[in-house]
């Protein structure tokens, strides 16, 4: 997933809105037993107060349910946080209003403000319009490092993205990165061990990853229905028999899909749920009548260990015993040593999961430790979180290779070839190259298991009729282009192409489902005459005449300034992203910041693999159109691989 995150965006100076987790627990006198939330917020605030950000803190505690209660006043949590950070952080006696208002007003760059709890508002969980804004007037930005309550649409979390952009935390970026992988990308084998009280908590869990793991363990207190949907007598077990039917499914479905589900073949059982009780293991099948299953016996221990053993995935929610009781910890605990062991990416979530893992010492050797309860299982039960879908998205870059009027058939095929070759590995960027029509059909033969993508380098509007030597739409799309170059300046010079002829090709691409890369850009006259921007930002209005915004938002604009084709001259970093963002502007101006948020914005003068770097890190540039150094594979591959 390409979520922006504070490393993505210029802080200094910005007014940013944070949103955590600081639902802590408390005693009956409001001291924190356990600062865990809060010290995870740390690597954030200290990147953000090293950027230069002043920081407005949100958070909710307890549930107050939309009136003032002050045993859940969030002032402790401020005082915990000046002492862990070790600075002033202001409190503001409400999170919106008068009060809110001012404080962060005079909030200067370096400073910590936080706000009163958000929930003594209605308005939070009700995700009101009129709240979310008034939130949103107090920053410039807003940050949500809050994963545990991204599953709700509540105000702080969502509405804001109405009003402000929204971009990921640290704490955020983790749990995206390593569950958004396992969830649409995970390498295999991938193994998942559900656990817990109920199978009706995780049914979702268990139905979604059944569809994308090698291996499914099932054990603690949910193993029972699914024992007693295979026949198994199951004695006094917890048990949901309203749920046998739907176990007797997902075990037949886990063999339709060939995952290799494993259940208990032996148990702990105990007459009593005590933690004293007399106890035993016994198979599966010999559970007597009385009997408890309260634990993982010892050859499913060892079954399950051996599961794990070459995974390179591993996901696990839910204990496999009543771990809270020692005698009934021993499975969980062999588990999560055949986890830590596994040296697969490894995942752990849900409140008791993770304190049985704090019990057993092993965190440390746990790739990613979720924060979110109810969250990390809604995001493996595959769902869209609000409060991720609110994050604002980067855009993947594309670098666009233009061959030019070179290269015969056989030299086109190699470079094709190569450049194949030497882009392989990489995920990140969309690459597509423009080779000569005469040898489009031969190359699209190499193309066809790869990601780099066809471009045709013009094409004429019409259908088709007496146009000789043009080629039509419905040809490019024919010899295998998924994209069109529009409007380059060597046409706009030499062939005259104009302002109507290009915005009539933008409309014939996308009535051929073609991705059009629109070229705009000024000439030393104009530059010189300080015509750049009313020239640039004139190109692209009158080219997208007649688009809906849906067209504008997939459609890719290169900035080519013609002054520096073949002149040697280049324009700064600066100067590039400058016309960039005007463009930006432009299509802002016309259809909207969202849309304009969307479309992808090439820089097109003399990039090599020399000044990519400096070029990509600029905030209105996602790629590069480039033309000379296209012809070399290895300098374009480099370009590709930055
Ligand atoms: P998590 O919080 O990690 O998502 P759950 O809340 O689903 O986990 O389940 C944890 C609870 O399940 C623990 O309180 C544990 O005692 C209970 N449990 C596990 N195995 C059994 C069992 N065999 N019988 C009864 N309860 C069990
Ligand atoms: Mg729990």
């Amino acid at each position: 997933m390409n979520k922006k995150s504070i490393r993505d965006i210029d802080l200094a100076g910005k007014k940013v809105f944070v949103r955590v987790d600081y639902n802590v627990p408390m005693d009956k006198e409001q001291n924190i037993t356990d600062d865990t939330r809060i010290r995870a917020t740390l690597p954030t605030l200290n990147y953000l107060l090293k950027q230069g950000a002043a920081i407005i803190l949100a958070a909710h505690l307890g549930r107050p349910k939309g009136s003032v209660v002050a045993e859940f006043s969030l002032k402790p949590v401020a005082a915990a946080l000046a002492k862990l950070i070790d600075k002033k952080v202001q409190f503001a006696a409400d999170c919106v209003g008068r009060e809110a208002e001012k404080a962060s007003k005079g909030l200067q760059s370096g400073e910590i403000l936080m706000l009163e709890n958000l929930r003594f508002h209605k308005a939070e969980e009700k995700n009101d319009a009129d709240f979310s804004k008034q939130l949103a007037s107090l920053a410039d930005v807003a940050v949500n490092d809050a994963f545990g309550v991204s599953h709700r649409a509540h105000a702080s979390v969502e509405g804001i993205s109405q009003y402000i952009p929204v971009v990921a935390g640290l704490l955020m970026e983790k749990e995206i990165a390593f569950l958004g992988q396992a969830v649409t990308n995970p390498a295999h084998p991938f193994v998942a061990i559900i656990g817990g009280a109920k199978v009706s908590d995780k049914i979702g869990v268990i139905a979604n990853l059944l569809t994308k793991v090698d291996t499914l363990i099932i054990g603690g207190g949910m193993a029972n229905t699914f024992l007693a949907a295979q026949g198994y007598g199951i004695g006094k077990s917890l048990i949901e028999t309203e749920k046998i039917a739907l176990a007797k499914e997902l075990i037949v479905k886990a063999k339709a899909s060939h995952v290799n589900l494993l259940l208990p073949t032996d148990v702990v059982v105990a007459e009593a749920f005590a933690a004293d009780a007399p106890h035993k293991t016994v198979a599966v099948d010999k559970i007597d009548e009385n009997g408890m299953a309260l634990d993982i016996g010892c050859q499913t221990q060892q079954a399950f260990a051996q599961a794990l053993k070459g995974a390179k995935t591993v996901v696990w929610n839910g204990p496999m015993g009543v771990f809270e009781m020692d005698a009934f910890a021993v499975g969980t605990e062999a588990v999560a040593k055949a986890v830590a062991d596994s040296g697969a990416v490894s995942i752990v979530g849900g409140g008791d999961s993770i304190a049985a893992l704090e019990k057993t010492g092993l965190s440390g050797q746990i790739s990613h430790i979720s924060t979110g309860g109810g969250a990390s299982l809604e995001y493996l039960e595959g769902k869209v979180l609000p409060g991720i879908a609110a994050i604002a998205e980067v855009r993947h870059p594309l670098i666009a290779g233009n061959w030019k009027m070179h290269q015969t058939v056989n030299e086109a095929l190699a470079l094709a070839q190569d450049v194949v070759k030497l882009t392989a590995g990489v995920s990140q960027a969309d690459v597509v190259i423009a080779p000569t029509f005469t040898a489009l059909y031969a190359v699209r033969s190499v193309l066809c298991n790869s990601k780099v993508k066809l471009a045709a380098q013009t094409m004429h509007y019409e259908q088709k009729g007496a146009f000789t030597g043009e080629i039509s739409p419905e040809m490019v799309k024919d010899v295998g282009c998924e994209y069109v170059i529009i409007g380059h300046s060597e046409r706009r010079q030499y062939f005259a192409e104009t302002d109507e002829t290009v915005n009539k090709k933008l409309i014939a691409a996308f009535n051929y489902q073609l991705t059009p890369i629109l070229c705009v850009g000024e000439s030393l006259e104009q530059k010189e005459a300080g015509q750049t921007n009313s020239f640039v930002g004139g190109q692209v209005a009158a080219a997208l005449v007649g688009l809906t915004a849906e067209q504008v938002a997939s459609m890719v604009i290169a900035y080519e300034p013609i002054w520096a084709i073949g002149t040697g001259r280049t324009a700064s970093a600066e100067d590039a992203n400058a016309v960039c963002s005007l463009v930006r502007i432009t299509v802002a101006k016309l259809f909207g910041d969202e849309i304009a948020q969307k479309v992808r914005i090439l820089y097109g003068g003399s990039v090599k693999a020399g000044n990519i770097a400096e070029l990509m890190a600029k905030s209105d540039i996602d790629g590069a159109l480039v033309g000379g150094a296209a012809l070399d594979a290895e300098g374009f591959s480099k370009i590709v691989q930055y």
